[in-house]
């Protein structure tokens, strides 16, 4: 490829002229034009190029351009692009069948959406209807979607402008030991005072008004804080002493990006419910789902499931998703992140905590690593308050712009920065990574007590 400034030009104009943008002041953006992806990499215009960090917004788990799904997504063109979810169709058939032998336990029937959100508002749905009960309980610091249920559900600022107050929805504080809400010093008791905690806000909220728990098996946009062993098997014992349809969220932390296939493993739990997007396919086309359990699958057996979407299991996402699952078996995509997290990602950022003042805490698993940055490491005031905006965020806008200065593109999300590359990067391209971050957090540094 041979990117040429004046093209860059014009799509940045036209962008800046007609493209409304998610989350932003439209004024106060100034998106990068890019010219190419492929693989861990993409480039602009200009000839700048930059290893993808972020995998897009954590979802192109397989990077960009793979040949075996582009190839599939060609042929499936070519052969039926589209038909109507009322029929059988053989992409959507296939990628149901390959989605239901990888997902946890019993959970074996598929419905196709379009992305996360709407795979979180049908779960809900699902729950409400299977135990005839209004609410839903979930945790702060958390990001479930944009629409309307899914961002009532989401703890997080990005619920505010949008909180209906009439979502039904309870927020609990799920662990977080770095930053506990119980004031506890091991794993142990967070997890105990975590789970008492959520016991007690079942019992006042009154059990028999409670249809769900919805969980990010490990939130990720709002820190990918995994939880300590036990948690979420004391939730799934809440849930079932209490007739409480537990949903885990999977959307972010599935398909491989943990180093398992779902994260549910790590923890060897089984929801009732499962929500997926992201990397299914690799976002090569949008696809999201719910995973159903036979219990609620049962409700739904002789009276109608009252949702849908013209686009349910669309072929040529689904054909994305075969293709895309095929290809990570083929190539041990899921060991390989397991096994970088563990031996290359996880010790490199140890060693920069222990260099770098402005690193309070590192944790994670597979391709999926937080860097929690701190202004001081002994109070552990973060280096940009909660929700900063503008000259507030001047030290991570300043962490960021070192980044991609030494070739890498960062996430960065309030006071953290996220190692979430595709989790079938080189070890080199990983390492060369995790170097510009060292550098990058020089800048950082600078910010601290
Ligand atoms: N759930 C989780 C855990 C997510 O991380 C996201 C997106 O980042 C969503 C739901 C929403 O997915 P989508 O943006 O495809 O609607």
């Amino acid at each position: 490829p041979h990117p040429v400034p004046e093209t860059g030009a014009a799509v940045k104009a036209a962008d800046r002229a007609h493209v409304f943008h998610s989350w932003s002041a439209q004024e106060l953006i100034d998106p990068l034009a890019v010219a190419g992806a492929q693989g861990s990499y993409f480039w602009d215009y200009d000839g700048n190029r930059y290893l993808d960090f972020t995998s897009g917004l954590v979802y192109t788990n397989i990077g960009y351009q793979h040949p075996k799904v582009v190839a599939a997504i060609q042929e499936q063109a070519a052969r039926m692009t589209t038909f109507a979810p009322a029929f059988a169709v053989e992409a959507r058939s296939e990628a149901a069948r390959l989605i239901a032998e990888r997902t946890p336990g019993d959970l074996d029937r598929i419905f196709f959406t379009n992305g996360g959100a709407d795979a979180v508002e049908h779960a809900v749905r699902m729950a409400r209807l299977h135990t005839g009960r209004p609410k839903v309980l979930s945790a702060y610091r958390s990001y479930h979607g944009g629409t309307q249920q899914a961002v009532n559900l989401t703890g997080d600022p990005r619920r505010w402008p949008s909180d209906s107050g009439t979502a039904g929805v309870v927020h609990f504080w799920a662990p977080y030991l770095y930053r506990s809400r119980f004031y506890a010093e091991t794993e142990e008791q967070e997890c105990a005072r975590a789970l008492e905690h959520l016991e007690t806000t079942i019992a006042f909220e009154g059990p028999a008004t409670v249809a769900a728990i919805v969980l990010e098996t490990i939130p990720g946009t709002a820190g990918i804080m995994v939880p300590p062993s036990g948690y979420l098997a004391g939730v799934r014992a809440l849930c079932d002493t209490y007739g409480i349809v537990f949903v885990l969220d999977e959307v972010m932390a599935g398909f491989g990006r943990t180093g398992e296939w779902f994260a549910a493993d790590l923890f060897d739990v089984v929801p009732d419910l499962m929500t997926f997007a992201k990397g299914v396919n690799s976002g090569y086309v949008p696809l999201g789902g719910v995973a159903i359990s036979p219990a609620v699958a049962e409700t739904f057996a002789r009276r109608p499931y009252p949702g849908g979407l013209t686009y349910s299991g669309h072929p040529l996402a689904c054909a994305a998703a075969v293709a895309t699952i095929r290809a990570m078996d083929e190539e041990g995509v899921v060991a390989h992140a397991a096994r970088l997290g563990a031996e290359v990602v996880g010790p490199a950022l140890r060693e920069l905590a222990g260099r770098h003042p402005s690193v309070g805490e590192v944790r994670g698993t597979g391709m999926f690593w937080a860097v929690e940055l701190v202004r001081d490491r002994e109070t552990r005031e973060p280096l940009v308050p909660y929700n900063a905006s503008g000259e507030a965020a001047a030290p991570t806008a300043a962490f960021a712009a070192a980044a991609k200065a030494h070739g890498v593109w960062p996430f960065v999300n309030m006071n953290r920065t996220h190692v979430v590359p595709p989790c079938n990067i080189t070890e080199p391209e990983l390492k060369e990574g995790l170097a510009a971050l060292d550098a990058a957090l020089t800048a950082a540094d600078e910010y601290t007590v």
